[in-house]
């Protein structure tokens, strides 16, 4: 089943504004898709004009001051029921890519965007994910009780790396994973079911023109996965497609 409400990190285009449309088609879907931009889009503001069931939240993922404000913003409407899913899914792709061209500032960027942020977002919106599986107890986790959902990619995977390049990017979603990964053992008794979701070669401004899927295709493969996500899902790395990525 799709969560009843939703908060997704970068939606003024790509993946994200594509997740927040299909949400909204989504049959019993989000009654709230909370959506974040930085200098909104005219594509995300006429979804949202579309629908009261999206509520956008201006946020630089890295103004980690404005989190407490933004978690009583989505408590505001959530209330008692909290939070049911949350999607890290802003993220950055460095243009310098190779061993000659990386600078420091690469690194730190993309540390910082891709996973100091969505950790420590994840940590502030706890509490509201929390009140939302114990609304549920005993039951599976699953994105309709809480979840948690890093959006990683394959290129993170240092078992997958025949490639090399990439350095700030690659080592970025590397560590996020690693992340990832100590969160779902440290919430491993809460209900919250936390993840890293590579989302396939996708055609967005990161992903290039030329990509292998459209974000339509990549975003309905991963809302199929979602509803699908479990127990045995808790601390996984998975592609959109539902299959195991090796760390
Ligand atoms: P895009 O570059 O098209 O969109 C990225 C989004 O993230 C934008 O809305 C952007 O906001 C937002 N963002 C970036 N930095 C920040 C920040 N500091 N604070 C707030 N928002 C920010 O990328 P995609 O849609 O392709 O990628 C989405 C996610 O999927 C990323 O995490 C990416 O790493 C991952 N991914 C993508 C793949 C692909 O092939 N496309 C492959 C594997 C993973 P703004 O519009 O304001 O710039």
């Amino acid at each position: 089943m799709p969560p009843k409400s939703v908060f997704i990190t970068g939606c003024n285009r790509g993946i994200g504004l594509e997740l927040v449309k299909q949400f909204l088609k989504q049959e019993n879907g989000p009654t709230h898709i909370f959506a974040t931009y930085r200098k909104i889009s005219d594509e995300l503001s006429e979804v949202a004009k579309s629908s009261p069931k999206v509520h956008l939240v201006e946020m630089e993922v890295t103004d980690y001051n404005k989190f407490p404000e933004v978690v009583r913003q989505v408590e505001a409407v959530v209330g008692s029921e909290g939070l049911n899913c949350l999607i890290n899914n802003a993220g950055v792709l460095p243009k310098n890519r190779d061993l000659d061209s990386v600078t420091p500032e690469d690194m730190r960027q993309a540390f910082e965007v891709n996973c100091v942020a969505p950790l420590l977002f994840t940590r502030a919106m706890l509490p509201l994910l929390k009140k939302a599986a114990d609304l549920q107890p005993g039951a599976e986790r699953s994105v309709r009780r809480a979840a948690a959902i890093e959006m990683s990619t394959a290129v993170g995977s240092i078992a997958e790396n025949s490639g090399g390049g990439l350095y700030a990017y690659r080592s970025s979603k590397t560590a996020l994973n690693q992340a990832m990964k100590s969160l779902s053992v440290d919430l491993a008794n809460t209900g919250v079911l936390v993840m890293s979701m590579h989302p396939g070669w996708v055609q967005t401004e990161m992903g290039a023109p030329n990509a292998l899927i459209t974000t339509e295709t990549c975003c309905s493969e991963m809302l199929t996965l979602l509803k699908g996500l479990a127990d045995k899902d808790h601390g996984a790395f998975l592609r959109y497609n539902n299959t195991s990525i090796p760390w």
